[in-house]
């Protein structure tokens, strides 16, 4: 055993409700150290920048142009596919756009 004997007397006094509150942080603790947890993969976001047709027919800005915009959008791979999100005018500072 390489419990510390100073452990296993605080943990003989505890009553049953400490203990199970225990046994879940030690849970909590396993899991966080355990080298096999799934680590949270950083995402890498690209921004991408946009046009949009909104549609209307008598819409000038569509007719004669590319569209409404540049609207920006982030985009980013999630489980092999490729996600996008709008985002808005303004890209996110420390962002890289294309
Ligand atoms: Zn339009």
């Amino acid at each position: 055993m390489v419990l510390p004997t100073k452990v296993k007397e605080i943990l003989i006094e505890q009553n049953v409700e400490t203990l199970k509150e225990l046994d879940e942080f030690v849970r909590h603790l396993i899991s966080t150290r355990s080298p096999e947890a799934p680590k949270r993969k950083a995402i890498h976001y690209s921004y991408i920048k946009k046009y949009v047709r909104c549609g209307k027919e008598r819409c000038r800005k569509c007719r004669s142009g590319r569209g409404h915009g540049p609207y920006l959008y982030a985009e980013w791979r999630e489980g092999g596919k490729v996600k996008t999100k709008y985002i808005g005018k303004k890209a996110p500072a420390s962002s890289h756009i294309h």
